[in-house]
């Protein structure tokens, strides 16, 4: 389990309406298998008026993907990859695209 899409990685969405884009993992999610993207499915929601400097409206905001949805970015290939995970001297462990070989 460890290692895979973490906070802060490229990701592209591989599937539904937003299919293609590409954003940072703001977060993860493990327990549930989801992560939030950024700019990626994104849902409106209404904000309550707090105070006078505080409009109230309708932001967009990303609500979380399932993992199994994104694949993660690779600057070589410029497309979304699968990668494998190997074993540094150190023990270290680092993500390798499956394309490339490049660490990801
Ligand atoms: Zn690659």
């Amino acid at each position: 389990m460890a290692l895979r899409i973490k906070k802060g990685d490229l990701v592209v969405v591989r599937k539904g309406k937003d299919r293609g884009k590409t954003g940072r993992v703001l977060r993860v999610f493990p327990g549930k298998n989801r992560a939030l993207v950024e700019g990626a499915n994104l849902v409106k929601k209404h904000l309550r008026r707090r105070g006078e400097n505080q409009p109230s409206g309708i932001v967009e905001v990303p609500s979380p993907i399932n993992l199994s949805n994104l694949a993660l970015w690779c600057n070589n290939c410029k497309r979304g990859v699968r990668f494998s995970i190997k074993i540094l001297e150190d023990k270290s462990k680092v993500r390798i695209c499956k394309k490339c070989g490049q660490v990801l």
